[in-house]
């Protein structure tokens, strides 16, 4: 089973097989809790791994959520110290549980229960922390898939070169949809018949690209996205895999950014809504949220205002409604 847990823009995903655990990425900082009542909520309580692809704090951040609630194994990383409060906090944390850091080579294999691992990546070393990220492949039975960290086409050039098996049923695709990863020539070697994108709702760096999102659909690729759809479960039965999402299970997501198919229009809204209800309002975007919407953690403090009304009082002042949230 894998769980894409919905962390906005980053990512955190729990890889379970045969009651072994590992936890790739644990989202940023901020969502040290959400890691932390999650694996509270499986009764995760020891990880047999534990994978920070790169320093950076979107992967790194929520890990110390994880190592407050689960004792660790062995803990991969690519580099083994980072000038940055995220990771410094990881590094304090895994030393409470008494673990150290180990950097594993391209070509390391494990078997997490029957499932069986291998490190494609990184092959090289690379200014560009995204391009140090920790690329896995993970086999089950028939099934098979491929987590690319945030490895851009330099990585992804790398990998090739380097001739491993990528073919995968479910690729988890790098760097949040970015344009600059999921190249054709990598994209064609994997041949995934499903990829997810870990990205937040109205993020600033428009993720997921447009370009990226095309070459998806070129290649036939049924794509699962955390911005639309929360939580992405998928369970593999050695033969064939499932996918089960928090919500908006039939989104199209591969439209372009800000154009998805949940229009408002989809969403009835009935005649006994609540006159007065509490809505975030971002003053920049000209958006209005859920207040529990994810787009509302990603939100700068200066943007954010807390509206009680109506949604029409809203709409008459120019904001729209979110796309994800549908409020
Ligand atoms: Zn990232
Ligand atoms: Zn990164």
């Amino acid at each position: 089973m894998v769980h894409f847990i919905d962390v906005g823009q980053a990512d955190a995903i729990l890889v379970l097989c045969d009651g072994k655990a590992m936890l790739i990425d644990g989202g940023n900082a901020d969502d040290s809790n959400l890691i932390y009542a999650y694996l509270k909520k499986l009764k995760v309580t020891h990880l047999d791994y534990i994978v920070c692809t790169h320093a950076h704090e979107d992967h790194v951040g929520g890990l110390a959520g994880a190592l407050k609630y689960a004792t660790v194994g062995t803990a991969y990383c690519p580099v083994t110290s980072y000038d940055s409060k995220a990771f410094k906090n990881f590094v304090t944390y895994l030393k409470k549980r008494k673990v150290s850091i180990s950097v594993p080579s391209a070509g390391d294999e494990f078997s997490l229960g029957s499932a069986f691992v291998t490190i494609i990546g990184p092959i090289n070393d690379s200014d560009e922390p995204n391009n140090t990220s920790i690329v896995m492949r993970v086999v089950y039975g028939k099934t098979s898939f491929l987590f690319a960290g945030d490895a851009e086409r330099d990585e992804e050039q790398d990998i090739l070169d380097a001739g491993y098996t990528l073919e995968s049923t479910v690729l988890k695709v790098g760097h949040h949809g970015s344009e600059t990863s999921t190249t054709y020539p990598f994209l064609r070697e994997i041949m995934p018949k499903y990829a997810v994108i870990s990205v937040g709702a109205d993020n600033s760096y428009g993720h997921p690209d447009e370009d990226t999102l095309s070459r998806l659909r070129d290649a036939d690729v049924k794509v699962y996205r955390t911005d639309l759809q929360g939580d992405i479960i998928c369970t593999s039965d050695g033969n064939t895999v499932t996918f089960k999402v928090e919500r908006n299970a039939n989104a199209d997501t591969l439209a372009p950014v800000g154009e998805n198919s949940l229009q408002s229009s989809d969403y009835e809204t009935s005649s006994d809504t609540p006159v007065s209800t509490e809505y975030i309002l971002n003053t920049s975007t000209k958006k209005f949220h859920y207040p529990w919407c994810s787009s509302v953690k990603q939100m700068k403090e200066s943007n954010k205002k807390t509206f009680t009304g109506s949604r029409a009082d809203l709409i008459a002042q120019g904001y729209s409604p979110c796309k994800n949230c549908n409020p």
